[in-house]
């Protein structure tokens, strides 16, 4: 029966491949990778070999169409990206829509993260979290950007590159001040993973001082805004009118 499985890979240790992941990607008619040769180097490590095609951002929709014309036929597609889940800040939302919209069974093949794995470890209290995923590249937006959920009483999670770590974690110093608590995740489940928690200076100050910790890949996850100090104006609101209500 024509199916489109939506399949999360490894985000670092290839260990991390579920088994079922395996079955998926063995049973499929096509994989739908976001780069060939690195999925190519995944299917080699566990011995499968299928035809593969290429779905990147730039020509998701088009691909999406032909892939649908494809379960229409009756295939058995796997959609992954070059690492973690599709459609978590890379490729994949497209082709699900597409599928959902010609009534073909999308199935998800839960797996690794880096956001799911960065907040496991964070210590924070994840009941209420926002996924940013990237901000923006310039200094101007970024700020604007952070300056949106400074004052939100959930954590936020954010993706970045190493080549923007500094930049970033100045400008949210800058924006939510030295104090607020972050946790940052490095190279998760890689050899040289590092996971670290202190105010935005201590961790600035961190890996500024360290260039090793200037490389690879991060996970930032912003502790929630404090709650605002409450005013006289709010005590009365909150506190006093509903017991004055109460009065006979
Ligand atoms: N779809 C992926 C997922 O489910 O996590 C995310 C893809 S996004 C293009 C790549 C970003 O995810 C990196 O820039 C980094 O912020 C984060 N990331 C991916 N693997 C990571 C790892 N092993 N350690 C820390 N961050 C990682």
């Amino acid at each position: 029966k024509s199916t489109l499985y939506v399949v999360a890979t490894p985000i670092g240790n290839l260990r991390d491949m579920t088994p079922r992941a395996l079955d998926v990607l063995a049973a499929a008619d096509v994989i739908a990778a976001e780069d060939t040769r690195v999925t190519g180097q995944l299917l080699k490590y566990f011995g499968i070999s299928k035809p593969m095609v290429s779905l990147r951002e730039h020509n998701e929709r088009s691909m999406a169409d032909k892939l649908v014309a494809r379960l229409q036929a009756g295939e058995i597609i796997a959609q992954v990206s070059d690492a973690g889940t599709p459609g978590i800040s890379d490729p994949g939302a497209q082709l699900a829509a597409a599928a959902h919209a010609a009534g073909i069974a999308v199935v998800p093949l839960p797996g690794a993260s880096a956001l799911t794995t960065a907040l496991s470890a964070s210590g924070f209290d994840c009941a209420h979290a926002l996924f940013y995923g990237f901000l923006p590249p310039k200094h101007k937006q970024r700020c604007d950007a952070i300056t949106s959920f400074a004052a939100l009483p959930y954590l936020v999670v954010i993706y970045e590159a190493p080549h923007r770590i500094i930049d970033c974690l100045q400008d949210l110093h800058e924006v939510l001040g030295a104090d607020r608590q972050i946790a940052l995740a490095r190279e998760l489940t890689k050899t040289f993973e590092t996971i670290r928690r202190g105010t935005l200076a201590e961790l600035l100050a961190f890996v500024q001082s360290d260039s090793n910790q200037q490389r690879g890949e991060f996970v930032l996850v912003i502790d929630a805004a404090p709650p605002a100090e409450q005013t006289d104006a709010d005590e009365h609101d909150h506190v006093l009118a509903p017991l004055v209500a109460e009065l006979p």
